[in-house]
């Protein structure tokens, strides 16, 4: 984009600008598994699962457990998932490496959100690590109201399926692209729940790393789901820290664009940026020259635009300070944000529990109503072979103990300490 000569700014040229800008931060998605690859080709990135470790934590299960249940025996043994089980209604987003699609149960009815991952790409790109860490988180994030559920993981020889719950209040991104900012009592309650995700990650040690408005959804209530667990990192404890360089480029933490190793705060930068974007409508250091970007994100002032409240400014100036051992969250975590006067109005154990009513209701007509659901994604036709009538394969040499793993009966099988 060339600007010739300046111009007053109206409201419309704003929105059409925020849109614009909105529709290039989707585009660059693709480029970015590039980027993602050139960073982490030469890193194991990620460490293994204590799988015992997690399967104790899981004393309870999410509410979905009986409809799990009931899909499980339905199919008799949930080994035998495969893709034929569903009827693919609709694609419903795109990742870095695939496409996610409503889907729904052929016998039981359920409708699902799944995300189908072309083993070709992802073996390609080397990501072998970030899909099998997204699998193992998924299965350690059962229990929290505002993190997506797995049902079901399985692959065949070309392709790696994940079955999740399906959200479709629509992506906040989706939201906020049409109405260009939130109020900020609103920014304050979605702020609130995703905090609340980030906080409960981080009690299990996992470090979210990859916070960006697209993978924060609303469901049908209005309230937070965090989807997406590629860029995680498991087995970090608040204090500890990390060296690997991922994530999307205008959310990137100053210590990660270094190099320098980094923490769980790390999450409270990209949460810090997300709180921003609702309130003013764009990233904090934007531009559409990368380069540009990183050098404001390690070095430009924050500008807030007038109107902000106080509590606001500080909250921001607070996530987004660059030395990540003085940022709001850095010591006490989640701790630190609920005590601050931004969050003053949130009674937290109610938010947790739910009873806060949402400020917006995405009105959906039907558990698989999409009308929330970007065009872009809805109208693309379903690629015929995800369905492909194939039959689930053993164990591929990428994804060893992919398949085949249902949350609810790995639980199950194993005692709680
Ligand atoms: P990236 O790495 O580019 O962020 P990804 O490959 O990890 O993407 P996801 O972010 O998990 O893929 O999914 C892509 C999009 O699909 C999301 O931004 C969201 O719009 C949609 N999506 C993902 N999970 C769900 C779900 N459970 N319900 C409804 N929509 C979903
Ligand atoms: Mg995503």
């Amino acid at each position: 984009m060339t600007v010739t000569q300046e111009r007053p700014m109206t409201y419309s040229k704003m929105r059409g600008i925020v849109s614009f800008l909105s529709a290039l931060l989707k585009g660059k998605k693709v480029g970015l598994g590039d980027f993602l690859h050139k960073c982490v080709s030469s890193q194991h990135i990620c460490q293994h699962l204590d799988t015992q470790k997690i399967l104790r934590r899981q004393s309870k299960l999410r509410k979905g457990k009986e409809e799990k249940a009931h899909l499980s025996s339905a199919n008799g043994d949930a080994s035998q998932m495969k893709p034929s089980d569903f009827d693919y209604l609709k694609v419903i987003g795109r990742g870095s490496f695939g496409k996610v699609l409503l889907a729904r149960h052929r016998k039981q009815g359920g409708y699902y959100a799944v995300k189908v991952l072309p083993k070709k790409m992802i073996v390609k790109r080397k990501e072998q690590q970030h899909v099998m860490v997204e699998r193992s988180v998924l299965l350690k994030g059962l229990q929290h109201p505002f993190l997506v559920g797995l049902h079901f993981s399985f692959q065949t020889p070309n392709t790696l399926y994940f079955v999740l719950d399906y959200v479709n209040g629509g992506e906040l991104f989706y939201h906020l692209q049409r109405e260009g900012s939130f109020s900020e009592s609103r920014a304050a309650f979605y702020a609130a729940e995703t905090a609340a995700a980030l906080g409960y990650l981080h009690s299990l040690g996992v470090v979210y790393r990859d916070l960006k408005p697209e993978n924060i959804l609303l469901d049908s209530e209005g309230h937070v789901m965090l989807t997406d667990f590629g860029l995680c990192k498991e087995g970090v404890a608040v204090g500890g820290v990390m060296h690997t360089f991922c994530g999307t480029p205008e959310y990137l933490a100053p210590e990660v664009l270094r190099g320098h190793s980094y923490s769980p705060a790390v999450d409270w930068w990209g949460f810090g940026t997300v709180v921003f974007e609702m309130i003013c409508g764009l990233p904090p250091f934007y531009s559409c020259n990368k380069a540009r970007m990183f050098e404001n994100i390690l070095h430009a002032p924050l500008q807030l635009r007038s109107g902000v409240s106080e509590a606001a400014c500080s909250l921001l100036k607070g996530l987004l300070e660059r030395d990540a051992r003085r940022r709001l969250g850095a010591s006490r975590d989640i701790v630190e944000l609920q005590e601050h006067v931004f969050f003053a109005s949130i009674n937290w154990d109610d938010l947790v529990a739910r009873k806060l009513t949402p400020p917006f209701n995405p009105q959906v007509t039907s558990p698989c109503d999409v009308s929330h659901i970007d065009p872009e994604f809805t109208l693309q036709p379903v690629p015929a072979s995800v369905d492909g009538r194939c039959q689930a394969a053993g164990a591929s040499e990428a994804f060893p103990g992919f398949s085949f793993m249902d949350p609810a009966e790995s639980v199950a099988a194993v005692p709680a300490s």
